[in-house]
């Protein structure tokens, strides 16, 4: 496993790293997150990540029973929560249960440490813009939990440049500390965030980013490329229709089906394909695996020893088949 610096910080967090999304207190049994979370460990990943609406709460109280059974020292691993849906989610949460108001996020901060059962959460952050709350008030708000000591460093999901940089200049206008990363999706179908909005801000404010989805979902492993499996998996979780309508497009599946040709031409799987791609671009801080299987994590965490095989001319012909070549700026 290598290590990277968070953005500009001097926080060293796994190239690869864990997540809890639609698995952890849904998908998976308990037994099965704690293996998953304990081969992680054991490979060095030292980066854990959770949310508040993550399974109503339930992932952040079944990743805190873990913690606290494997007695990890705290200072070998990083924790993360995310603010802003509410444990019970947009719809059924009451107004003060949500949002990136100065109340919201300190509650949601007291009981992800009461979830997770940790002191202090090593990364906060903002699961999404909130239009209806200053910016100055959610800049406060998270630099007064750092004063407290309740988290390390905290920062966005899913928000844009702009926006990124109007909490930079609110923290830079008061003295305060601004965010010191974001968290977007990207991957092989996905780019325009990471590739092409956010260049300018890695060098202006030293942005780190913990990338989602790595594999879109699944898609990029290559086994919707004919059907739906019909055993357990993410694509027949009921409620995630929109999921599949927005992935499983025929364009997209065209593509993955030219991108497996060519990981069978360096002898690295699919997955491995796609996430050595992710990990070549030296913007990104950290890749987060999601994993419903042992098998998947043990396949997935190769990708770190593998991701020198895809030398430029491999990266040439990826990008003719994704066809939108924005920039991928290579080690
Ligand atoms: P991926 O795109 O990598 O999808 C992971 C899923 O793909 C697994 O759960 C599994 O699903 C399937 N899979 C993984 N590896 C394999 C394999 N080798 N072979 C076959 N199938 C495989 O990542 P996620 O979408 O899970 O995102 C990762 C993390 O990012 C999340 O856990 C969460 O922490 C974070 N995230 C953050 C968001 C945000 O808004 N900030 C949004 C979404 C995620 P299955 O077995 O069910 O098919």
């Amino acid at each position: 496993m290598e290590y990277r610096r968070l953005g500009k910080s001097g926080l060293q967090v796994s190239e690869l790293s864990l997540g809890s999304w639609l698995t952890f207190g849904k998908q998976i049994e308990n037994n099965i997150a704690e293996d998953l979370m304990k081969m992680a460990y054991e490979h060095g990943v030292n980066f854990f990540d959770n949310a508040e609406i993550y399974a109503n709460g339930e992932s952040e109280i079944v990743m805190g029973e873990i913690l606290k059974k494997m007695g990890w020292a705290r200072d070998s691993y990083i924790v993360s929560s995310k603010v802003f849906f509410g444990v019970q989610g947009l719809i059924n949460s009451t107004p003060t249960q949500k949002g990136l108001n100065r109340k919201h996020i300190t509650e949601a901060c007291h009981q992800a440490l009461e979830r997770l059962q940790v002191d202090y959460l090593d990364l906060f952050f903002c699961h999404r813009p909130d239009k209806s709350t200053p910016i100055e008030e959610t800049v406060w708000a998270m630099h007064n939990l750092i004063t407290q000591g309740k988290i390390l460093y905290w920062g966005t999901s899913e928000w844009s440049a702009q926006e990124i940089m109007e909490a930079h200049m609110v923290a830079k206008q008061y003295n305060l500390i601004g965010p010191t990363m974001e968290q977007p999706q990207y991957n092989m179908l996905h780019r325009h965030k990471v590739e092409v909005e956010f260049t300018q801000i890695y060098k202006t404010v030293g942005l780190g980013t913990t990338i989602w989805s790595p594999l879109a979902s699944g898609i990029l492993t290559g086994k919707y490329n004919t059907n739906i499996p019909p055993e357990a998996t993410r694509m027949n979780i009921e409620g995630l229709e929109w999921l599949k309508d927005k992935t499983l497009t025929e364009q997209n599946l065209a593509k993955v089906e030219q991108l497996q040709s060519l990981s069978r031409d360096i002898d690295i799987t699919m997955p491995q394909l796609a996430l050595s791609w992710a990990l070549n671009n030296c913007n990104v801080s950290t890749v987060i695996l999601g994993a419903s299987k042992l098998a998947q994590l043990e396949e997935n965490l190769k990708a770190s020893e593998l991701k020198t095989r895809l030398n430029p001319e491999l990266m040439e012909k990826i990008d003719v088949i994704l066809g939108n070549k924005p920039e991928h700026p290579n080690f």
